[in-house]
Parts: structure tokens; sequence; C-alpha cells
């Protein structure tokens, strides 16, 4: 049975990642480079893929959205010329 596809990493970006069974039962996405991402605990390998993938869509929007808000602010403070 296929997984769905897992996002890259939220902190980092890389692409290759696993789905590890810690002690507890828990399932968690884990990123492969020391950046120190862990995804979200679940019962399950797809629900595991699945929250990771939600917290990934949702970090990328916060900082696309953050990136936003800092260029139009960098536009506001161009156009507020310089010194009085
Ligand atoms: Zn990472």
């Amino acid at each position: 049975m296929a997984y769905a596809k897992m996002k890259p990493c939220p902190y980092c970006e890389n692409a290759d990642l696993d789905v590890y069974t810690y002690d507890s039962g828990w399932r968690h996405v884990e990123c492969t480079t020391s950046c120190g991402y862990l995804g979200p605990g679940e019962g399950n390998i797809r629900q595991a893929i699945r929250s990771h993938n939600d917290i990934r869509d949702e970090r990328r929007a916060e900082y696309l959205e953050a990136m936003r808000k800092k260029d139009a602010g960098r536009r506001a403070l161009d156009q507020g010329g310089g010194e009085p």
C-alpha cells in the first residue's frame, strides 16, 4: 500500500524524511538532517504523514505571509523618503 508523498521539511526544506516508530508506539515523521524537525506523533504511518504535510503547509503559508509583510514594510519605508 502506497502512502501519501511526504512534503519537504518545514525547517530546512530537505526532501529526505522518514517515519520512525518510538517505544511509546507513536509514529513521527522525522527529518534526516540535523535540523531537529520532528512531526506530530500519530497512531499510524499514514496519519503521521498527513499531519506532517498539514504542518508543512501551515508553516510554509506563515513564512510566505511574513515575507510578504516584510516586503510591504520595506516598500513603505522607501516611499517615505529621507530625512524631513
Ligand atoms: Zn529538516
